[in-house]
């Protein structure tokens, strides 16, 4: 008997969605939270993306029944102490509702480059990390972190992807992540790699196989 098994993306981004249902490519039913009628939004106040994403995992499990994988992620500065981090978001100020996204990643962007004005290129290091956590309404089952390392730029490059991306260098590939194609950034991103970690852990868990 093997019924095919549900697990809800604490998410109502059909882009995270995707791009999970893609690389976790087990025979599951994906749902969002787009797909659920009622539920309470949790608050993200833990102090680390890993606490963040363990508390919404396990919190939207036990609200709807299903396993569910939560994600936090964000851009953390050695010269800035780790800033933007956990609030990398809106590390301009919390934006007003129905702000254009990428007026806010604009503000965003202005605020690292202004802070980091008179930093040498060798300690402008950083990287992006994700944190990725299944739980069970009853427990958590698994937790992965992925994190892409680069360096800030003084100024944007490049118009893909979103974010931070046009501030962010890989300097072997000498580009910014938003001068890479989707496919590119996928195969080194933090994102990617947190749930490339976390794939053997589910293929473990829901009893499949690779
Ligand atoms: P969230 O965890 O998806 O809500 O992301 C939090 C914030 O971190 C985003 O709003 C971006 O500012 C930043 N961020 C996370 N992932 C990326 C990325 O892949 N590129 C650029 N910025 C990112």
């Amino acid at each position: 008997m093997n019924q095919k098994r549900t697990i809800l993306i604490a998410t109502t981004n059909p882009g995270k969605r995707a791009e999970l249902a893609e690389m976790l490519d087990f025979d599951i039913r994906w749902l969002t939270l787009a797909d659920i009628e009622n539920f309470t939004e949790i608050e993200e106040d833990g102090q680390t993306f890993a606490e963040n994403a363990r508390k919404k995992a396990a919190q939207y499990a036990s609200q709807t029944g299903h396993w569910t994988i939560a994600d936090d992620s964000g851009l953390s500065i050695d010269a800035l102490d780790g800033q933007p981090g956990i609030h990398s978001a809106r590390f301009s100020g919390t934006p007003q509702p129905h702000t254009n996204r990428s007026l806010i990643d604009h503000k965003n962007i202005e605020k690292v480059l202004q802070l980091m004005q008179n930093i040498e290129r060798e300690k402008r290091t950083a990287r992006f990390v994700c944190a990725l956590c299944l739980a069970s309404p009853q427990e958590v089952l698994a937790q992965t972190q992925g994190t892409l390392e680069g360096l800030i730029t003084e100024k944007e490059l490049g118009s893909g992807g979103f974010g931070y991306d046009p501030i962010f260098l890989i300097p072997h590939l000498n580009k910014t992540v938003a001068q890479l194609s989707p496919a590119e950034k996928n195969a080194i991103s933090h994102r990617g790699n947190a749930i490339r970690k976390l794939k053997p852990l589910l293929a473990m868990l829901v009893g499949s196989s690779e």
